[in-house]
């Protein structure tokens, strides 16, 4: 299993954020929409890049990290319906993973514990057993492929495969590994009539312009293999952007929650919501004026 944090009850939470302090980001009168509201079961919602570092106030590129990924939280709970699941995909850190980055993190990340199970990734900006000990009820649950978190969750319409790109801490590029890959090939052809969704942190290298999956090629090889793949969903790249794989895979590059690396790009989270035959994504830009702010892209399942 990945590390997957469950959903937290009202006292829960309430209680956590007494033992928090009086942080604004977690009063809970600064959250009361969050909870009593209808789940819809086909709809996500994506965060990814959140770069929280400990100390809360730190700004990169002019950007306050941990009061994006709260406003993001914020905005996560004032949509109309709970989300059934919510992914953070990954460079959760601000840039080396340290202890303290992870205990900030979680902090921000408890109200949106309060809407819905929260599906945790790693990348580059991010150190594994310092997250695993960060979080460790959860870690406790891994070892699906030998030191990887790695996983496979099912909602009513698609199957969603959760991959674990971290290669080494602070080098830019990543790699799933030969054993992650074959786990993949199994956990897939386990699976073959749902449509497959996977997730992981790093863009393929042929897509992005940065330095992606070192390991891409394989990886592209299972799209053509196994036809149920539907999507590929990652972040890494700070840069919102929607495209169609060769075989059809639609790729989906997530926004940061965190700072953007070419000005004038979006920062904020996606919604995801699932039809039968495709799924639809919606940038929420935190800067509700952004050209991009709500576009929706509609994409089709390949056949
Ligand atoms: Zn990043």
């Amino acid at each position: 299993m990945p590390i997957t944090l469950p959903q937290l009850s009202r006292r829960e939470f309430l209680k956590r954020a007494a033992l928090a302090g009086a942080a604004a980001t977690l009063a809970p009168s600064s959250h009361a929409g969050l909870f009593g509201k209808s789940r819809d079961r086909h709809t996500f919602a994506f965060f990814s890049d959140t770069h929280v570092a400990a100390n809360a106030a730190l700004l990169n590129s002019g950007i306050n990290m941990a009061d994006n990924l709260a406003a993001c939280g914020r905005e996560l709970a004032a949509w109309p319906v709970k989300p059934a699941a919510v992914i953070v995909n990954g460079d959760l850190a601000f840039k080396n993973g340290q202890p303290e980055d992870y205990a900030t993190f979680g902090r921000l990340i408890d109200p949106v514990r309060t809407l819905a199970p929260v599906h945790l990734s790693l990348g580059n900006h991010d150190e594994r057993e310092n997250f695993w000990k960060a979080f460790p009820h959860d870690a406790a649950k891994l070892k699906s492929v030998p030191s990887r978190q790695a996983a496979v969750f099912a909602s009513d319409r698609a199957n969603w495969f959760l991959l674990d790109s971290l290669d080494v801490t602070l080098q830019t590029p990543g790699e799933l590994g030969a054993a992650q890959l074959e786990w993949l090939a199994l956990e897939l052809a386990a699976r073959p009539h749902k449509p497959a969704v996977i997730v992981a942190h790093h863009n393929l290298n042929t897509v992005g312009g940065i330095s992606g999956l070192k390991d891409s090629a394989p990886l592209e090889e299972l799209f053509a293999q196994h036809r149920q793949v539907k999507a590929f969903v990652f972040g890494h790249t700070h840069n919102w952007h929607v495209e169609t794989h060769a075989t059809g895979v639609h790729l989906i590059n997530l926004p940061p929650t965190g700072y953007v690396f070419t000005k004038g790009r979006p920062n904020g989270w996606v919604r995801a919501t699932l039809a039968r035959d495709g799924v639809e994504f919606e940038l929420r830009s935190l800067d509700p004026k952004h050209a991009e702010h709500a576009q929706v892209k509609p994409l089709k399942w390949r056949a």
